[in-house]
């Protein structure tokens, strides 16, 4: 049976997600922001919390951990990289590792570079990715702990999931992203077009995820630092990739 998911807005601006699979009566909540939000879209939902996915060590996507935890005895999944940095962890996975929920079978993709450690969950049968602070709709996570050649090679490794992956991410960004990324590409379409597309959302109070891996492709500039248009763009034609790459988190992180 396809998986079913619950997206919520948790804190200022994080996204809550739960993962359910209908067979079993498994849910996952991937990270948890803050406890009540989580335990509310449970209810909504009529589901039952089985597991956490944590995507990385930041407060403000375990903070909930140890209260759902306390009260629904789940088990905690985190990466191994980061496990020291997680209270509450039951098992930890390393990049290929496969987590089930129920039925539904993900597997580790490591993602570095916002965090040292932080991972994504692919499920294949349902091509849903949940790639918490790599990945934002039109943006990126900041590098804090990695590198920008690991956070591109991060990034090449979710370009690289199937064109229709819908993907799940920890924060609302997109409009501020979009601004942003006009400032790359101003005459992309793609970007034009989702910037419509977004605006429209936003009016009517949804939220702008899950995307697909295709729309980003298209107009994420972050996704994009191999495009010779977009290394003209920042002046840095026949440089590496992960140095355009740089060059647009550095401009990101001053706008
Ligand atoms: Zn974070």
């Amino acid at each position: 049976m396809p998986a079913q998911t619950y997206l919520f807005p948790c804190l200022s601006d994080n996204f809550g997600v739960l993962i359910h699979d209908p067979a079993s009566g498994a849910t996952a909540s991937i990270d948890a922001p803050e406890a009540a939000p989580v335990e509310a879209a449970l209810r909504q939902a009529g589901w039952r919390l089985t597991d956490i996915l944590v995507t990385h060590h930041h407060n403000d996507h375990t903070a909930g951990i140890g209260e759902l935890k306390a009260r629904h005895k789940c088990r905690v999944v985190a990466p191994r990289g980061e496990a020291q940095r997680i209270a509450h962890v039951d098992e930890t996975v390393v990049e290929g590792d496969k987590v089930k929920v129920g039925a539904l079978e993900g597997s580790v993709i490591e993602t570095p570079g916002h965090t040292i450690g932080h991972i994504s969950y692919f499920f294949p049968a349902d091509k849903l990715a949940f790639v918490g602070d790599t990945l934002f709709s039109i943006g990126c996570g900041r590098v804090i702990e990695g590198t920008p050649e690991m956070m591109w090679n991060s990034l090449l490794k979710l370009r690289n999931l199937p064109d229709d992956t819908r993907f799940y991410c920890g924060h609302e960004y997109t409009a501020a992203n979009i601004r942003f990324a006009k400032t790359i590409e101003p005459n992309n379409k793609a970007l034009v077009a989702r910037e419509a597309e977004v605006s429209k959302l936003i009016a009517s109070g949804k939220p702008t995820i899950p995307a697909t891996i295709a729309a980003e492709k298209a107009a994420n500039p972050f996704l994009r630092a191999d495009d010779a248009e977009v290394a003209n763009a920042v002046g840095l034609v026949g440089s590496p990739a992960w140095k355009v790459f740089a060059e647009i988190r550095e401009r990101k992180n001053r706008s």
